[in-house]
């Protein structure tokens, strides 16, 4: 049996007027999806547990069969496994945005939490500039994939409130600056880095050609190295991550599974759908289980682009889905489960704890859902509501 998790991330949402009050979801046009609720499993998963922040980190642990309740230990020491980056004991590793704050009326605003998308080759000359300037026995800097960033502190303090810069997208960033025991070191490293970035030459090119500045860090998502069993001591299975997103192959890595990197994959609404469900197909010919991630519907929700969502979730049925349900036959016995991680409404630009629409498909035959197509409303009304952290078990038949 082989066993094949395909995750839109930030697919689902809310009812828009736009839409006639259909979300993105339900109006974009998605024929496999559909044909896979209709003719499988449909429901609705939590994946955020109560009290959870609903991050990626918490709602993929969930999917991937961890309980976040008890492994989560921040979003930062699962991109820093995936970044090759061994935390010691005492480690503490913080997301590193590379952000553009925008001065108004003596107010600094969030402007860009990506700093424009910024290139990874532009972002790894200001990274490499922050290490040699600031970085000492205390602080480490290392460059990931575009704005998306490490930072580890030595003997570093975690208790710190941080908040993500994709949550305070055009307000004002006075009100969310770090707070607690640890503040004022990371605001003194912010400011330090702020002086740096000003003046760097990238910056400058940047302005020159009409893009935003990455004119500051902003430092989140904080913890220590997390405890987590393998796939292998769990469920005896190999498999494999196939994400563009380095906090995805982070937690693949601390479950034990290959990471394949796919030609073109971005992490944005360019990415290379096909080839990302073509790997797949090919590494379940020698593993036995795959967890294909796909950013691009999160990212465009963020940006607020209702229509470039709803193209990223059609990208994403056809090429993604559709090429692996064409080809299925050449799998031998499958089983499916595709699904968001967690809801990123269009309109509120930033995610949402609510309980997401899954389906569980079984190439051997299922009972029909009698679901009309996929999507929230559809989810609902199948009246099933699952942990999140129970719907990889009932993949693989361990429930
Ligand atoms: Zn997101």
């Amino acid at each position: 049996m082989k066993y094949l998790v395909l995750l839109g991330d930030g697919m689902a949402d809310e009812p828009l007027e736009q839409l006639g009050g259909k979300t993105p979801l339900d109006h974009a046009d998605t024929p496999f999806m559909d044909r896979l609720a209709r003719n499988g499993r449909i429901g609705l998963a939590a994946t955020v547990p109560e009290g959870f922040p609903p991050g990626s980190d918490v709602a993929n642990l969930s999917v991937f069969g961890y309980d976040p309740r008890q492994c989560y230990s921040g979003r930062s020491p699962l991109e820093a496994a995936s970044m090759g980056v061994a935390l010691g004991p005492d480690d503490v590793a913080f997301r590193l945005n590379l952000v553009w704050l925008e001065a108004h009326c003596a107010k600094l605003y969030m402007g860009d939490f990506s700093a424009g998308h910024i290139s990874t080759a532009e972002a790894g000359q200001l990274l490499a500039t922050l290490q040699q300037e600031l970085g000492d026995d205390d602080f480490s800097f290392y460059p990931g994939v575009s704005y998306r960033h490490l930072l580890v502190w030595k003997n570093g303090k975690e208790r710190m409130t941080c908040t993500p810069p994709h949550d305070i997208s055009t307000l004002s960033v006075e009100n969310y600056l770090p707070t607690g025991d640890g503040a004022a070191e990371l605001l003194d490293l912010t400011n330090s880095a702020q002086m740096l970035l000003n003046t760097h030459p990238v910056n400058h090119a940047r302005l020159a050609r009409g893009e935003v500045p990455a004119n500051s860090i902003w430092l989140w998502g904080q913890g220590r190295r997390p405890r987590m069993k393998t796939y292998r001591e769990l469920y005896d299975l190999s498999g494999a991550v196939i994400s563009a997103v380095d906090l995805i192959k982070g937690i693949g890595l601390c479950a034990g599974l290959d990471i394949i990197e796919v030609p073109g994959a971005t992490g944005y609404l360019d990415t290379n759908y096909r080839g990302k469900a073509e790997y797949a197909l090919q590494a379940l010919k020698e593993r036995d289980f795959v967890y294909l991630h796909v950013e691009a519907p999160d990212e465009a929700a963020h940006g607020g682009l209702l229509d470039e969502k709803i193209k990223a979730i059609e990208a994403f049925d056809r090429e993604v889905v559709g090429t692996v349900v064409e080809n299925l036959a050449q799998l031998g016995d499958c089983r499916l489960l595709v699904l968001p991680d967690h809801p990123t409404p269009v309109a509120k630009r930033t995610h949402t704890c609510d309980p997401v629409p899954y389906i569980l498909y079984d190439s051997r035959g299922n009972v029909p859902s009698g679901a009309a197509g996929y999507s929230e409303a559809e989810a609902l009304k199948a009246d099933s509501l699952i942990a999140g952290c129970r719907l990889l078990p009932t993949l693989l038949g361990r429930d």
